[in-house]
């Protein structure tokens, strides 16, 4: 019933601390777990019920233990970026929330999370990328217009966090989530793990599931 129980490392538990984080609500409690333990997650999650941080910390958590592994990997002098992990979310709203609530989690940990969104200049965002993105939070249209670009490539992403699935379905962005997904697809096939989180789960969400997630856990709180 407290967040030091699970094992996610001094410096993220640092940051819990710091953000009066003290009890785990149900999502949390159920969700990080399994997710730390490396599996795929179906979570049936409402707004409010603190899945922002359901799927930020199992994959900072992630991130930091691979950082070991990767660190120095040079990357040369290319302007495509390499984020380890993608957050989508539907709105340029919901998006900058996840963003500045990710940059608390990660305070200190050297962890770079970088958000991309529409209707805003792409320029900016470029240049952001161009400082280093491990976590990339962004929305479905610009992220495949930064893609199409060739200034971001899913070839290294470890791991996938879909926020808000049936919003983003709703609004139309099933064509784009599915072409972002098969790019994380196209060989060498590295191993992803991959998180979706939706308020209702009409038929299309199941179908999302089924083809994005493998051997996952259904998780309703
Ligand atoms: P979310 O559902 O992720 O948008 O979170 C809703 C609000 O609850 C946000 O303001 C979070 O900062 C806050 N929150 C999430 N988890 C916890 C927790 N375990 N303890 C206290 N506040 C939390």
């Amino acid at each position: 019933n407290t967040f030091t129980e699970i094992d996610l490392g001094q410096g993220l538990n640092d940051n819990i601390q710091r953000c009066k984080y003290v009890k785990p609500t149900p999502v949390q409690k159920h969700a990080i777990p399994i997710a730390v333990a490396g599996r795929d997650l179906m979570a049936c999650a409402q707004t409010g019920s603190g899945k922002t941080a359901a799927f930020c910390f199992p994959i900072i958590c992630g991130v930091l233990r691979n950082r070991f592994q990767t660190a120095g990997s040079g990357r040369g002098r290319s302007r495509m970026a390499y984020p380890s992990a993608l957050i989508l979310s539907p709105t340029r709203e919901l998006s900058c929330q996840i963003h500045e609530e990710a940059q608390k989690f990660a305070y200190n940990t050297g962890v770079k999370i970088v958000v991309a969104y529409g209707g805003a200049p792409i320029v900016q965002q470029f240049r952001n990328l161009e400082k280093g993105v491990d976590i990339l939070v962004a929305t479905p249209g610009r992220l495949v217009d930064m893609i199409e670009r060739a200034r971001v490539s899913l070839g290294m992403i470890k791991y996938l966090a879909l926020d808000e699935a049936d919003r983003m379905l709703d609004m139309g962005f099933e064509p784009q989530i599915r072409k972002i997904v098969q790019q994380m697809d196209m060989p060498p096939p590295g191993e992803r793990q991959t998180m979706l989180f939706s308020a209702t789960f009409p038929l299309e969400i199941q179908r999302l599931a089924s083809d994005f997630l493998s051997d996952y856990i259904f998780l309703t709180v």
